[in-house]
């Protein structure tokens, strides 16, 4: 795999793509994952609480929850030592502890139900206080419903907010800004993970089509991302969203721009593969790599890519040698979280669908591509097999299969959470 080549050639190539990106547009930023103050105290008063911090912090941010009633102080770019005392005035508990290795979170038992007033920083960003307002239970409701109050510091005392483990910012040509971002399905609480289904092709690509009664991969891909979106929907734990939800055309990089637009913390792009051995039968999970794990896995990215170009004309405007030099740069992390995934697909969907040999494959497929988001491809199974036919276009195949990555889907947040 390409992060396993030399160190000179991923940083000879950096080195030029560094320049040619400072050329092109100077939007290049190197993050590290900093986490800039401990919080070093924390006082209490009837109505008010200070927390002081021993370095900057980016940005604080306050929610109220119910049953018990909470508040809960999200502060980035810090950290904490787990901890817990007891508390005073409204406040019967104050708890504290690392929410995610960038934000330490202060919970405030309450006794009675309350909100935050005001907040202010000091001058210099080292303490934040937050006053405490009683409040009465439908009020507090309503606060449960809405979002977060924001906190930040003085300009010239604010810690660079962290970004994700890792990343690497690259200015990838922006998708074209008339594709509207999908309507997101599932809980409205932003905190929970994202999920971004892709049905492949669509409008005048209808990507392989059927001998088995002409049924086209298009429809057979919508039907089946619609399917894992209810299924996923159903489990209350994740937000979804469809790059498509009709029978409408999207360049690759706008599919996975939509992904990158939103933030998205997964990508499952599904397909429907053809072959022209009748008897190729099941389903196969690809994951990005610059050179393929073997020369069908290449076709295969070949063809699947072509999808951009109509006519003769490339609508996917990345130029060749800027997206192989993009994969060389793209996050180790987001690799292995895409491999951690496919692996989960697998094991979840043994026993209700049918995978080949080697059913985790590499290869470079262009919807693949976006550096910060784990995505797989799933070519759900071969549209040139009868038995793969039915499976993929009966209602009942369609849950198993939707059931199978939803479980997948599933494992792989709550392992996500455990690993914070
Ligand atoms: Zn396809």
């Amino acid at each position: 795999m390409f992060f396993k080549r030399e160190k000179a050639l991923v940083s000879k190539a950096k080195r030029i793509f560094i320049r040619t990106l400072v050329g092109m547009t100077g939007l290049l930023t190197f993050q590290t994952p900093a986490v800039a103050g401990e919080i070093s105290h924390i006082e209490l008063g009837d109505h008010e609480i200070t927390m002081h911090f021993d370095g900057l912090v980016s940005v604080a941010s306050g929610f109220t929850l119910a049953g018990p009633d909470r508040i809960a102080i999200d502060i980035k770019g810090a950290s904490v030592r787990k901890g817990s005392a007891g508390g005073s005035g409204i406040v019967r508990h104050v708890r504290k502890g690392q929410f995610s290795p960038d934000t330490a979170r202060i919970v405030l038992d309450l006794g009675r139900p309350a909100m935050i007033g005001s907040g202010r920083f000091a001058k210099n960003g080292k303490s934040l206080t937050l006053s405490l307002v009683e409040t009465d239970r439908s009020k507090f409701a309503q606060l449960v419903k809405s979002g977060r109050k924001k906190f930040l510091p003085p300009v010239n005392y604010r810690a660079k907010p962290p970004r994700k483990q890792y990343s690497v910012r690259i200015p990838l040509p922006k998708a074209k800004p008339t594709v509207k971002l999908p309507k997101i399905y599932g809980p409205s609480d932003s905190r929970r993970p994202l999920v971004i289904i892709d049905a492949g092709h669509g409008g005048h690509d209808p990507g392989a089509i059927s001998p088995h009664g002409g049924k086209r991969e298009k429809d057979v891909t919508l039907a089946l991302a619609k399917a894992l979106r209810d299924e996923l929907v159903k489990t209350g734990r994740v937000r979804v969203a469809l790059t498509r939800e009709s029978d409408r055309f999207l360049v690759l990089q706008e599919r996975y721009g939509i992904a990158r637009r939103m933030d998205a913390d997964l990508f499952i792009s599904v397909h429907a593969d053809a072959a022209g051995n009748q008897e190729a039968n099941g389903a196969t999970v690809y994951t990005l790599a610059e050179s393929a794990s073997d020369r069908e896995a290449a076709r295969l990215a070949a063809r699947e890519n072509k999808s951009d170009i109509i006519n003769g004309v490339n609508l996917g405007n990345t130029p060749d040698d800027v997206n192989s030099i993009l994969i060389d740069l793209t996050q180790r992390q987001t690799m292995n979280l895409s491999a951690d995934f496919a692996k989960l697909v697998l094991r979840e969907g043994r026993g209700n669908m049918t995978f080949r040999n080697n059913s985790h494959r590499f290869a470079s497929f262009v919807v693949l591509k976006a550096p910060d988001v784990p995505s797989i491809l799933l070519e759900s199974g071969y549209l040139t097999n009868e038995t793969d036919v039915d499976f993929l276009t009966s209602k009942a195949g369609q849950d198993k299969l939707a059931r199978s990555v939803a479980n997948a889907v599933n494992v792989y947040f709550a392992r996500q959470l455990a690993m914070r």
